[in-house]
């Protein structure tokens, strides 16, 4: 299937009016090479109704949406696709709150619901690490930030910031929420980040030293004057990431789901460039039929540190 995706509103409230049309596209997204049973392999023949495409050689029956994020849902495929429409045609996307108003959702828990699951899509399985000259270094959110509110007040939650540097500019980031400082941390996000062979830089924290496997530029600041900085990039990468964090989510961001929203923080930027809107979308619900489904009680329970691979 080639990338085919509406490029308007209204074009999509025309083509995914329907659950089939819904169901159609996510089997040309799940099934590019055409459809094979995960039970037996058999591609040949099959039979599709009511949503559940059943296999011709040993009657093993699958819905598309089984093992995704739509897994279980009771709402429309029709309301999702409005929704992922929703997040990734406006360029820093929407709170919990604003998408609850603009798709007539019955309730904030919903709305929330599904801004967690998508962002559950915002990782793309398997992809590449940085590579090249990559800076990489720290920052915190919460604790004495002006402007956050909530529980965060008294948490504060330290996240890594990995940046590729492209000439002047900025290539892709990672970001993720570690515990600590220690070498185990640090250098653990490196690796899972950062292609190794590259080169990775840093400032003069003694924690980065004996970094196997990469070319380490070590930054030691000796004097500081104000509007210079070591590592811009990453410098740039924080400060949107907090104007992001205070602006569309007005820092009601739960330090247990910090992770989530540096997802989507992540899937924005890498792809902040993207002449089309409606690629986001196709991308994103590409992602979200490739991804395991995520039942709330995982949305709500803080996942294990590194649980869930690469950020
Ligand atoms: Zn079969």
């Amino acid at each position: 299937m080639s990338e085919d995706y509406p490029r308007t509103l209204p074009e999509l409230e025309r083509r995914f009016s329907t659950e089939e049309a819904c169901r159609a596209y996510l089997f040309g997204l799940r099934w590019p090479d055409g459809w094979l049973c995960p039970r037996c392999g058999d591609g040949a023949a099959w039979s599709v109704r009511r949503g559940l495409r059943r296999c011709g050689a040993c009657r093993h029956e699958v819905s598309v949406t089984a093992g995704t994020i739509f897994q279980d849902t009771h709402l429309l495929l029709a309301t999702w696709f409005q929704a992922v429409w929703h997040v990734t045609s406006q360029k820093n996307g929407v709170s919990a709150l604003g998408m609850q108003r603009a798709l007539g959702l019955g309730s904030y828990k919903t709305a929330w619901t599904m801004l967690h699951k998508m962002r559950r899509a915002m990782v793309r399985p398997g992809r590449e690490r940085l590579r090249g000259v990559v800076e990489v270094d720290e920052t915190y959110w919460g604790g004495e930030e002006p402007g956050v509110v909530g529980r965060l007040t008294e948490q504060k939650a330290l996240i890594i910031v990995g940046a590729e540097e492209d000439g002047n500019g900025i290539g892709r980031v990672r970001l993720r929420h570690i515990p600590d400082l220690t070498k185990a941390s640090l250098h653990g996000f490196i690796q899972a980040a950062v292609e190794p062979g590259s080169t990775v830089r840093t400032d003069g924290l003694p924690a980065y030293l004996g970094l196997s496997g990469y070319m380490h530029d070590r930054q030691v600041q000796r004097r500081k004057s104000k509007g210079d900085h070591l590592l811009p990039r990453i410098h740039r990468v924080v400060s949107l990431l907090k104007r992001w964090l205070l602006g569309t989510h007005q820092g009601a961001v739960g330090f247990e789901h910090i992770d989530y929203y540096l997802d989507e923080f992540t899937f924005r930027f890498n792809r902040r460039t993207s002449a089309s809107r409606g690629k986001l979308f196709y991308r994103l619900l590409q992602q979200a039929v490739q991804v395991e489904p995520a039942p709330f009680q995982t949305l709500i329970k803080p996942q294990p540190f590194g649980g869930s691979g690469v950020k």
